[in-house]
């Protein structure tokens, strides 16, 4: 029994699979369990990396049936059943679940794989970090590259990723950087989120997203909807209006695509490249394969929608898989997946968050970051990662001070 990738889809399975007899294998390319939802408070010093990233030997430790492997899965083979590895021997396997995850897209724009930053991976938070730091660096020894635009922060994409990116960009210089740097104007820094439909959030209700332009625009992100990036270079942003702007950090949160090795597994992928599964989360042609989280396009069986890529989404396909694959083995009948929604959510900054439930209620301001902090912490892995969390974010709120806001080079 195999499963592949270790985020909250492929460890939700392997939890899953816990009290069954079957020995299981589990393999990510790297040794820690990632929190996404969160990556943004490391590239904006907020959090430390162990924050949210948890070595994934350290989540099994009570699992007997269970080994980690870390190793990158270069070849999938469904109709031979085999998986093979950067390192490790091929493995076979009587069940699979595939928890690869997805990837940045950039729609080919021009110039983004090289000099836009992503938000999608650990390395690719302090990536970011490290470069706006060592940016104010740069600026502080030579002050023309503020004219040059060196402060100011594009951030493409007005969904959750864009949005909660650009709020806390706004606070990381609005909290520490006058401070930081007193010969160095904080004003003479902008930070616009530039979004190509309409309106942001359009998940949401207009109260939110009302609510969320005004926070933003509070902060001092100017909003900009309907203009669309067309090229990205070292220092300047082109949209498809013709405006330039002056810039030396894009953060791309725009848009996600299936692991690219799904395209290699001569299916039929549906939108984003996700592979299409079944009720009970299986690949119609292959049943003994499971899709579970972002590579997977899940339809939910109340809305018949396909359900959109959050952890909440990741974790409970997984744990569902695994239990699946656990009542098949024993010989039990198995139940088609059914989600339950907690909640569409989003934070803007201290004290200032969104939630969307289910039957359309909303809140905002602090009450919805108290919800927004409680679903939060209770996804992240273990007690010891929700006191971490709690302890940064007590501090933060309480002295603005962001002390991850340093430059390790290794
Ligand atoms: C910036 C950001 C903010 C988000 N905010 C929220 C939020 O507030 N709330 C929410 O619910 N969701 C949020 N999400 C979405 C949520 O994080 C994802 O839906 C969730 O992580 C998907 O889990 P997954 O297990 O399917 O994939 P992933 O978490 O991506 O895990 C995939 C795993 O596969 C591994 N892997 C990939 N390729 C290979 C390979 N070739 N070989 C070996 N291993 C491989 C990766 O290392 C990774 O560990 C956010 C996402 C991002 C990027």
């Amino acid at each position: 029994m195999l499963v592949l990738g270790g985020g909250f889809a492929g460890v939700g399975a392997a939890q899953g699979l816990k009290k069954s007899d079957a020995e299981v294998v589990l393999v990510d390319k790297h040794d820690y369990h990632t929190f996404q939802p969160l990556l943004y408070q490391v590239a904006t010093g907020l959090l430390e990396q162990p924050a949210v990233g948890h070595p994934l030997r350290d989540l099994f430790q009570e699992q007997d049936n269970l080994r980690v492997h870390q190793d990158v899965v270069t070849a999938i083979d469904l109709d031979a059943r085999r998986v093979e590895f950067a390192e490790l021997e091929p493995l076979a396997y009587d069940y699979l679940v595939l928890g690869l995850g997805a990837e940045v897209n950039f729609f080919g724009v021009e110039g983004a794989a090289d000099h836009a930053f992503p938000l999608y991976t650990l390395p690719d938070a302090v990536r970011l970090k490290d470069h706006v730091l060592s940016t104010w660096e740069e600026a502080d020894r030579r002050h023309e590259l503020v004219e040059d635009g060196a402060l100011n922060v594009v951030v493409v994409g007005g969904g959750p990723t864009g949005v909660e990116t650009a709020g806390a960009m706004a606070e990381l210089y609005n909290g520490v950087f006058d401070k930081d740097y007193p010969d160095l104007a904080e004003a003479a820094a902008t930070i616009t989120l530039v979004e190509a439909g309409p309106e942001i959030f359009p998940m949401f209700k207009p109260d939110i997203r009302q609510y969320t332009v005004e926070a933003l625009e509070k902060r001092g992100v100017e909003v900009k909807t309907g203009d669309v990036v067309q090229s990205i270079a070292p220092t300047r942003v082109r949209l498809k209006s013709g405006a330039e702007l002056e810039a030396h950090t894009l953060v791309w949160g725009a848009g996600l695509q299936g692991n690219a090795l799904v395209q290699s597994l001569g299916l039929e992928l549906g939108r984003g490249n996700r592979i299409e599964v079944d009720e009970q989360l299986r690949i119609p042609s292959h049943p003994e394969v499971y899709a579970v989280g972002d590579v997977a396009a899940i339809t939910d069986g109340k809305t018949q929608q396909v359900l959109p890529q959050l952890g909440s989404v990741a974790l409970q396909s997984g744990e569902h898989a695994g239990k699946t694959i656990a009542g098949r083995i024993a010989g039990k009948e198995t139940k088609p997946f059914r989600y339950h929604d907690k909640g569409t959510m989003a934070a803007i900054g201290r004290g200032s968050a969104v939630v969307q439930m289910l039957g359309g209620k909303t809140m905002k301001g602090r009450t919805a970051s108290l919800a927004w902090g409680t679903v939060h912490l209770a996804l992240l892995p273990t007690n010891e990662d929700r006191a971490k969390a709690v302890v940064d974010w007590a501090g933060a709120g309480l002295t603005h001070q962001r002390s991850a806001r340093i430059t390790v080079e290794s």
